[in-house]
């Protein structure tokens, strides 16, 4: 049985506040590491980038709840099409369905 995005939307908002909080909680800590003399014992570069991608993840899945609280969430941002809801449950920030995903 497959379930529509209607039946989902509720697990999918938690799933997505729960990757908010843990981006939010993940940067938090990477910004501490950033102002210590060692880096938390990361190297500078890598500190940069993993600082880089919690933010990025914090942007795509405050988009995503926002896209959510419009009613536009599931809409592919590339062909306007249905984003398959087993995709949404894998990444349930992505605004792209697989293959404008892999257009890009
Ligand atoms: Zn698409």
């Amino acid at each position: 049985m497959t379930h529509t995005l209607h039946d989902r939307t509720e697990t999918l908002r938690e799933l997505l506040e729960r990757q908010f909080q843990r981006h939010t909680d993940q940067l938090t800590e990477l910004m501490v590491y950033s102002r210590q003399r060692d880096h938390g014992g990361h190297d500078p570069d890598t500190l940069r980038r993993m600082i880089e991608a919690a933010r990025q993840g914090i942007a795509d899945t405050a988009q995503a709840l926002r896209r959510m609280a419009e009613g536009t969430y599931g809409n592919c941002e590339g062909c306007g099409g249905e984003i398959p809801t087993a995709r949404l449950e894998i990444l349930p920030s992505t605004p792209y369905c697989v293959p404008c995903q892999q257009r890009r």
